[in-house]
């Protein structure tokens, strides 16, 4: 019996793509570079890839045609397929929004009573209006939506926004934004024990990679009056790396920052006497 492989879909060229092969690859996963079109596999973990268009993930997930998928939220919660979401990878984010003309007087959702509205996405534009309590006409378009109320089509639409650029060509403006989204995991909701153990290998390598993203190593040095002080700044770790400094009164110290906090943390250390602060981007992190 030949072992047990898991199958992830991913995008075959667009927005997607690279992230999703990238992230692979800072897995540690050897993606081999086939002249298939339709599928490849790894060389060093027991995943096949196959290719596909973005839309079609959350289906063939699903279906079992894959076991595992990188696909958008949008695109996930807009299929209404039975799929898990695993993991928010976090990259290609984007926001699903309702857009007017650029006159109009947008004033909360009731704007939208009785008006036309052009999607690609009717399932999350209805979930929207429904909350609302809004009852519109939605025309399901299938591209260049951002046209639809400079011909006559539409009234207002619910696109993909990411600058805006697109909308302000087509005369329209951002009114409100009905999903935030990001990349995701999505998996088939029956999969074996062994391909879940596998799903479980591989959640927990990406994890490492995510955490490691949103941190640095910091390296400094602190003058020994003001130690405790400068320890006290950096709360990333339990307890950070202090070594003596050739140079008496002096210590060098090593910690880990969030990058959230860091433009923060590193004027309070300035101000706190360190010096020499250098700060490197982390691989992989497992706590
Ligand atoms: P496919 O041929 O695979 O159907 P596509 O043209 O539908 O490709 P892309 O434009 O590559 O898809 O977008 C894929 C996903 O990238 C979107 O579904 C969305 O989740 C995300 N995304 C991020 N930024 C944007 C953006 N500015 N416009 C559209 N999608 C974006
Ligand atoms: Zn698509």
């Amino acid at each position: 019996m030949g072992e047990t492989k898991l199958k992830i879909a991913i995008q075959k060229s667009g927005r997607l793509h690279d992230g999703s092969v990238n992230l692979l690859r800072e897995c540690g996963i050897d993606v081999i570079n086939g002249i298939n079109k339709l599928k490849t596999e790894s060389s060093n973990f027991p995943l096949e890839l196959y290719f596909f268009r973005d839309d079609d993930i959350p289906q063939y997930v699903e279906d079992a045609v894959a076991d595992i998928g990188i696909a958008g939220e949008n695109v996930v919660y807009e299929s209404n397929r039975k799929v898990g979401v695993v993991e928010d990878l976090g990259f290609a984010t984007c926001r699903l929004s309702i857009a007017v003309r650029k006159g109009d007087q947008y004033d909360g959702a009731s704007f939208l009573e009785g008006k036309k509205i052009a999607t690609t996405y009717p399932l999350l534009l209805q979930q929207f209006l429904d909350k609302n309590q809004v009852k519109a006409e939605i025309h399901q378009i299938s591209g260049s939506v951002e046209i639809a109320p400079g011909i006559g089509l539409a009234d207002a639409i619910c696109d993909i926004v990411s600058s805006g650029s697109t909308l302000f060509m087509n005369g329209l403006k951002e009114a409100e934004m009905i999903l935030k989204s990001r990349t995701v995991l999505i998996k088939n909701g029956n999969l074996s024990a062994e391909k879940e153990a596998l799903l479980e290998k591989l959640l927990f390598r990406v994890q490492a990679v995510k955490k490691a993203k949103n941190n640095k190593y910091i390296l400094l040095n602190a003058p020994n009056e003001n130690l405790q002080q400068i320890i006290s700044y950096l709360p990333g770790m339990k307890s950070p790396t202090v070594l003596p400094l050739a140079q008496p009164g002096w210590s060098s110290v090593h910690s880990v920052l969030n990058e959230n906090d860091f433009w923060e943390i590193i004027e309070k250390l300035k101000s706190a006497g360190a010096q020499g602060i250098l700060v490197v981007p982390i691989e992989k992190m497992i706590l």
